[in-house]
């Protein structure tokens, strides 16, 4: 485990599309930098209000109330600091009707977002920030959002950005159909994540983080069953998470990727390069 003290004075602003993807693309990493002594600050943009709940809900309870809920607790197992809710609304998969609900975040206007996002992190004193890559990493409208507003927010406070993805290569190579990711595309019929040498770098979990993680996933118990998060193979699926860095010089993730013994490479800036390739199986 890092020092507590190896990123001390960095504060790092992650943005999330719905409650439990900070869970599950960026659980390690960030209770990887509130170990190594980062102020974390979690912004969540929707409270994920499609995602229909798979267990009972109490007698008036809603479903952004129980996922708002249980971000809470992922947070809080997470290490985060701060936890800021956006409040818009979840858009749903594209052709959905949902899409163009007046609330709908990816409906909403980028630039406002983005500026409120900066100000947050200027008043912060961000180092770095954390969201969603070019692609939604598997192209779910609220995700394309988050990439949008997560990119025009570190142009406009002049930080360098960790654009989260997968990394398509290892997961079909480790668990061809074991991560959540792979539901979650199949559900919305593209593609997900990239290829391997288009990823700048990738934090890998301890056991003790892993163990972490995948209670703060299961945290979100309205979305996902323990039979989905089996413990035999947990690692192979979710025991790393990718980045490509844009902006600026090596940050708090360079760092962690330093310290969990895997290379933080010059890759960063590659997304021009991106082509389309088969999608996996
Ligand atoms: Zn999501």
């Amino acid at each position: 485990m890092a020092s507590s003290s190896t990123l001390a004075g960095h504060t790092v602003v992650a943005l999330h599309a719905h409650p439990d993807d900070e869970a599950i693309f960026t659980g390690i990493t960030l209770r990887r930098l509130a170990a190594a002594g980062a102020r974390t600050v979690l912004v969540v943009a929707t409270s994920g209000d499609l995602g229909e709940s798979r267990v009972p809900l109490r007698p008036g309870e809603t479903v952004p109330q129980r996922r708002t809920a249980e971000l809470e607790r992922a947070a809080e197992l997470l290490g985060v600091d701060r936890l800021v809710l956006l409040g818009h609304r979840d858009s749903g998969l594209p052709g959905w009707e949902s899409t163009r609900h007046a609330r709908a975040l990816a409906a909403a206007p980028v630039l406002p977002l983005a500026r409120a996002l900066a100000e947050l992190a200027d008043a912060e004193g961000a180092t770095a920030l954390i969201h969603d890559d070019e692609d939604g990493i598997y192209g779910h409208p609220d995700h394309a959002a988050t990439h949008r507003i997560g990119a025009a927010a570190a142009d406009l406070a002049g930080l360098p950005a960790y654009r989260t993805t997968v990394d398509r290569d290892a997961l079909d190579s480790r668990t061809p159909a074991g991560h959540l990711v792979h539901g979650a595309a199949g559900a919305a019929g593209v593609r997900y994540g990239r290829r391997a040498e288009e990823i700048s770098l990738s934090v890998t979990g301890t056991a003790e983080d892993l163990a972490v993680k995948r209670a703060a996933i299961l945290a979100h118990e309205s979305q996902v069953a323990e039979s989905d998060l089996p413990e035999d193979g947990f690692a192979a699926a979710y025991g790393q998470e990718w980045f490509r860095r844009t902006g600026g010089e090596p940050g708090p993730l360079e760092v962690l990727a330093a310290l969990t013994g895997h290379r933080a490479d010059h890759r960063a800036d590659h997304g021009a390069d991106h082509k389309a390739v088969t999608p996996a199986p």
